[in-house]
This record gives structure tokens, C-alpha cells and sequence, in this order.
């Protein structure tokens, strides 16, 4: 307990910088794979406060296995290798219309944990964790690529925290892959479409067979899938029969297994359409963004810890619907916590410039502060106490069985 206030306490003394922080990112607004500025300012505060600092990560693409450089992501560590290993997230990439996804708090968040955290780490056994990382909002290279490079190896837990209009430490997203290049290629035969019609193949008849193939499908999938498409090319006059048309897909699930039972009848549907319509379908799909494994007791500790931080129960609030992260690729090796934390009233419109001004405001930097709190308090319990720190692993581990 004495140790818990004295982490409050520090997290408290450190808000006028953290805060500081936030803003300075928040007004690089830096997208994804050019956080050039806002990953040098959190790897010099890092170093500053004794972490060692890898700047600049070789990421590693999980499905050709391919190196790739990662200039923007980092690893910034603290403590000795003889105790528990546990990891903190920090994202700090924007939108195009600036930090509407609240990233630059994600950071602060995470660095105020950890800075926390290497202080009370001189009296322990345990080493914390601080993993920049980019791009979470595509365009570039980003979690799932550190993670098969190998840089989360070792670590017993990670955690990290989102801004939302709401607290919830329930980390649930929908497993999502999608077709690489932007969607799905058909190609058929241009002719003259009243002229000598029969001498054509429509691709965009391909298309329209395949979306008609996949509301079909909608039916025969289990609750909470998802399965949205759009046309973004479909001909270019109506008396050219189109020798080329393309649809991008996204196919998303709770259930891993069932993200891949639909990706496959999305595969087979594309076939079929180019069969029915005598084109040819190019299909690659793009590694999958997964859900994270469910870990029950996890969640509960960072509940506990959030009461602690001053975060009333009753704050928790269950979400209707699910996105997909990066994040959950780290969430199926490793025990995690994706805590979203409130700055903005309930409703509001995520990726908004409401979202993006709560994202400097007084009541984000609040939740910021009370989020950093949480996640320190509840790796300081899994530094310090084995017991729990094995059932989290024995609960990730059955989670993991069970999907
Ligand atoms: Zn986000």
C-alpha cells in the first residue's frame, strides 16, 4: 500500500512535464512511420531518466520474414533481467486531420508509467519496458512487425492505454485481415458494350457477383463478424465493357479461427465470381491484425488498480461495437491489457476534431494522468507478486487454448 501511494505520488509530480509532452506531439501531429520529432522527444526524456534507449527498431514482416527498418519505433529499457519482465506500448502517431485518435496521451501515459516505475525498480527484482511504437493507424510498419522481430521477447505481461469517452479494461476487438494492394483485382475483356457486347468480359460483373456472394455469406457467419467492401474502380464509360474493376474488403471476427473460416469463403467467392463471369480474380491477402487472447484475471487487476487511481467503478462502461488494433497481434503471445481511458464525454465521435481537442484538453490530460497510475500500479503488482503474476499467465494460457 506504501508503495502505491509513493507511485501516485510520483505520477503526480511528473504531470506538468507529461503534459508538456502530449501537447508538443500533439502539435507535431506526425503520421504513421514519420514520427521522426515525437519519437526523438520520448526516447531523450527515456534516456534522461537512465533508460537505455534502442533507437530505431529492425522490425520483421511477419509473412515474407523480410527485415524492414523502423526508424520511429524504439526500445527503451530499465532493471535487472533476474525478476518479472513487463512492457509498456506507447503510440504516437496522428490522422491526417491531426491527433484525433488521442495518440500523443498514449505516450505520456506510457512514459509516466514507466518513468514511475524505474524509480521503485532500484528496491526490486524486475525489469520495465517502454516499446515506441509506430504507425498503428497503418501506413507504415508498426507493432506487428516488432513483435516478429522479436523485441517483446521475455516480457511476462504489456500494457497500454487508449483515450476514449469511457474506461474499459476489457481489451475487446474483432480479429480483421484484409486484401494486399488495396482489394481485389478482376480482369476481363473491354469491347464495345452495344456494338459487339458478346465479344466482352465484364470485371465489373466480377465485382457485383462477388459483393452479392458476400452478403450471402453475411448469414452464415457467427454474431459480431464483419464483412464490409467498397468498389473503387468499376469501368470508366458505360459503352466500354470494363476490362478492369477492383473491390477492397474487410473481413473481421472476435474468433481468430473464424476471421480464417471467412477468409477462406471470401476466397472461394472471388473464385466463383470470376468463374461466373469468365474474368480473373487477383487475391493476396495481407497478415492479419488479430484479437487479442482474452485474459479475464488481467483486466481485473487493472480495474482494481484504476479504483486505486481514483477511477470509480461505475466509470467502466461496456462498448456495443469493436475496431481492430495492432495490438492485439502482441495480445496473442503475450498477457495484455489495451485500457481505454475517458477524456471525452460519452458519444463522442472518435477520429473528430472533438476527439482530436479533448486530446489536449484539461480533462484529457486528467484521464492521461489517472491512466498512467493504473498501468504502473498494476505492473508494480505483477513485479511483486508471483502468485498473481502466474495465475494472469494461467488465465492467458487456458484463454489462449479455448480461441
Ligand atoms: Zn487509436
Amino acid at each position: 500500500m506504501e508503495m502505491a501511494q509513493k507511485i501516485i505520488g510520483l505520477i503526480d509530480s511528473e504531470r506538468a512535464r507529461l503534459d508538456e509532452i502530449s501537447r508538443e506531439i500533439w502539435d507535431f501531429a506526425e503520421i504513421g512511420g514519420k514520427e521522426f520529432k515525437s519519437s526523438a522527444l520520448l526516447m531523450d526524456e527515456l534516456e534522461r531518466r537512465g533508460f537505455s534507449v534502442k533507437r530505431g527498431l529492425a522490425g520483421k514482416f511477419p509473412d515474407t520474414g523480410e527485415a524492414c527498418g523502423m526508424p520511429t519505433a524504439f526500445k527503451a529499457e530499465y532493471g535487472t533481467g533476474d525478476g518479472p519482465a513487463v512492457g509498456l506500448m506507447l503510440e504516437y502517431d496522428a490522422l491526417p486531420n491531426g491527433h484525433s485518435c488521442g495518440h500523443n496521451l498514449i505516450a505520456t501515459a506510457g512514459l509516466g508509467a514507466a518513468v514511475a516505475l524505474r524509480t521503485i525498480l532500484d528496491e526490486l527484482h524486475g525489469r520495465v519496458v517502454a516499446m515506441g511504437t509506430p504507425a498503428e493507424e497503418g501506413g507504415a510498419p508498426g507493432k506487428t512487425e516488432i513483435l516478429h522481430a522479436g523485441h517483446f521477447d521475455g516480457l511476462d505481461a504489456v500494457i497500454m492505454a487508449h483515450p476514449s469517452d469511457r474506461w474499459n479494461a476489457d481489451s475487446r476487438f474483432l480479429s480483421i485481415v484484409e486484401p494486399k494492394n488495396g482489394g481485389i483485382v478482376f480482369r476481363g475483356q473491354a469491347a464495345h458494350a452495344s456494338g459487339e457486347p458478346e465479344r466482352g468480359r465484364s470485371a465489373l460483373d466480377g465485382v457485383l457477383v462477388f459483393c452479392n456472394g458476400i452478403e450471402f455469406l453475411r448469414e452464415h457467419i457467427l454474431d459480431g463478424g464483419r464483412l464490409h467492401y467498397t468498389i473503387t474502380s468499376g469501368g470508366e464509360a458505360p459503352n466500354i465493357v470494363p476490362d478492369f474493376a477492383k473491390v477492397n474488403i474487410f473481413v473481421r471476427s472476435e474468433y481468430p479461427a473464424e476471421m480464417e473460416r471467412m477468409r477462406k469463403r471470401v476466397t472461394d467467392i472471388a473464385k466463383g465470381a470470376a468463374l461466373i463471369t469468365d474474368t480473373t480474380y487477383e487475391l493476396e491477402w495481407a497478415f492479419p491484425w488479430h484479437a487479442p487472447v482474452k485474459a479475464p484475471a488481467f483486466y481485473a487487476l487493472v480495474r482494481e488498480c484504476a479504483g486505486a487511481a481514483g477511477v470509480s467503478g461505475d466509470e467502466f462502461l461496456d462498448y456495443n461495437s469493436f475496431g481492430s488494433t495492432d495490438a492485439g497481434n502482441v495480445g496473442l503471445e503475450f498477457p495484455l491489457v489495451h485500457l481505454d481511458f475517458k477524456i471525452a464525454p460519452l458519444g463522442t465521435n472518435w477520429h473528430s476534431v472533438e476527439s482530436r481537442e479533448a486530446s489536449r484538453s484539461k480533462e484529457g490530460t486528467d484521464g492521461m494522468i489517472k491512466a498512467a497510475k493504473t498501468m504502473a500500479l498494476s505492473l508494480h503488482r505483477l513485479i511483486t507478486e508471483p502468485a498473481l503474476l502466474k495465475k494472469i499467465k494461467d488465465d492467458f494460457d487456458a484463454g489462449k487454448k479455448r480461441q
